[in-house]
């Protein structure tokens, strides 16, 4: 049905590109292309091995770059590009993607490296090119930004009138086995754990300090956590598009070590994002030499990379929606929608744990949804905008069944 050219090979593509290849009815063509193309060769390999699905072409790229992509995509001219690199990249890519007609799909917002700053405006400026092309742009179709936009969404079109409340709640209860170590790349995740707090409330933003507010909520199957608040980008797209929300917010749970080391993190300088001078051995050992270096880049070096972390990873994640408001009924409900991920099972599956197969499935189902010509729209547009009912059948059969329950105890 349509030829996919995935950029990046981290451990969200590792998912993606398997995911894909399960798919071959959909997926006739895959290409990934990222920085290192060894990692591409590697993934292509064992993609090959696990599924029999032999369609996969390599290419070496910087997505930096817009000749390079728009380069790369004239060569293989894709139906769609699916940006897996980093919320650094968006701009470059979605660029490229109009410059030769290919349509795009991506899983984070655009960040500026010199600003730990996420916002949808730089993207959402792109709407009218694109709208003017005849290209779709589908934003943020990992898990979240993702699914929980979608499952608000589906909400928003089955059981309520009216949403008021919406919480958007991430367990992670897994247990990787080492001291400290993030789930997805290190930079952006430290970058956004890091921030000020914020959520919609009565029709405007309020700012907390960072992880200053926090409770305990309770996970199917996992049980009480303690859950922060925290700043996430799909609240940004969502208050627009569902205005009857009164409050909006993110949580998201984090272990007492986990945010020990992230304290001494921080106060020993190691999550700065500005360059800084550093005395390097030159390689020839003839001396040193001054160069620059960014403390969080270098820190990402030295800490386990997420994509290893699968092996020894056990228990599973929640991830979902706990909404409030007016029935079709016309009375008040409460709706809880979720999915549980087992590490495990999603190592089993791809070889990566569950916070990159959560996020990589998602994705693969986007790009479906476009080469079946179910979400199909020109312009740019956050995934609450499709329709949902024929993403979430995919959820269910690709390998993130979802549950709801019904007028019981938010706890929010
Ligand atoms: P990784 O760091 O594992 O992978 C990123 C990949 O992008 C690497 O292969 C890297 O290359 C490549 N890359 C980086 N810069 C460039 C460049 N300039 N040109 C070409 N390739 C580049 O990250 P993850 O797989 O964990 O995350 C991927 C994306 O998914 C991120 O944007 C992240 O924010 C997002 N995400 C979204 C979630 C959601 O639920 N919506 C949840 C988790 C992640 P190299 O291998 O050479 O370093």
């Amino acid at each position: 049905m349509g030829k996919v050219l995935i950029i990046g090979a981290g451990g969200v593509a590792t998912v993606a590109a398997h995911k894909m290849a399960q798919n071959p009815g959909v997926f006739t063509e895959i290409m990934i292309a990222s920085r290192t193309k060894a990692k591409c060769d590697r993934l292509a390999e064992d993609i090959k091995k696990r599924t029999g699905y032999t369609a996969v072409a390599t290419a070496q790229v910087d997505a930096d770059n817009v000749p390079e992509l728009v380069e790369l995509f004239n060569s293989y001219r894709p139906d769609i590009v699916v940006n897996l690199a980093l919320p650094y990249q968006d701009l470059t890519i979605m660029e490229a993607c109009l410059q030769t007609g290919c349509n795009y799909l991506d899983t984070a917002n655009y960040e500026p490296k010199d600003e730990a700053h996420f916002e949808y405006s730089w993207q959402w400026a792109y709407r009218e090119r694109f709208e003017k092309a005849g290209l779709t742009a589908i934003l943020g179709c990992g898990f979240d930004p993702g699914v929980t936009s979608i499952y608000t969404a589906y909400a928003a079109k089955h059981h309520f009138k009216e949403i008021q409340y919406l919480d958007i709640v991430d367990c992670n209860a897994g247990d990787h086995h080492k001291a400290f170590a993030t789930n997805f790349n290190p930079e952006i995740n430290i970058r956004e754990i890091t921030q000020k707090g914020l959520y919609w409330e009565n029709g405007q933003w309020v700012e907390t300090e960072p992880l200053e507010i926090h409770k305990d909520l309770t996970y199917p199957e996992i049980g009480p956590r303690d859950s922060y608040l925290l700043h996430h980008e799909e609240i940004e797209s969502l208050v627009i598009n569902y205005p009857t929300i009164r409050r909006a917010r993110f949580w998201m749970t984090f272990g007492q070590q986990y945010l020990k080391h992230l304290e001494v993190i921080q106060n020993i300088g190691m999550s700065r994002i500005d360059e800084i001078e550093y005395e390097a051995p030159l390689a020839d050992g003839s001396g040193t030499a001054k160069v620059k270096i960014v403390p969080l880049q270098f820190l990402k070096a030295v800490l386990p990379n997420p994509q290893d972390l699968g092996e020894n990873y056990e228990g599973q994640t929640s991830i979902g929606c706990r909404i409030r408001g007016i029935g079709n009924d016309g009375k008040e409900h409460t709706y809880y929608v979720y999915n549980n991920c087992s590490h495990q099972a999603a190592y089993e599956e791809t070889g990566m744990q569950g916070v990159s197969y959560t996020t990589g499935v998602p994705a693969m189902i986007g790009a479906m949804m476009f080469l079946t010509g179910k979400w199909v729209m020109p312009g740019v547009h956050n995934v609450e905008e499709f329709d949902p009912d024929p993403f979430m059948e995919q959820l269910n059969q690709k390998g993130l069944p979802w549950h709801e329950l019904h007028d019981i105890d938010l706890e929010l």
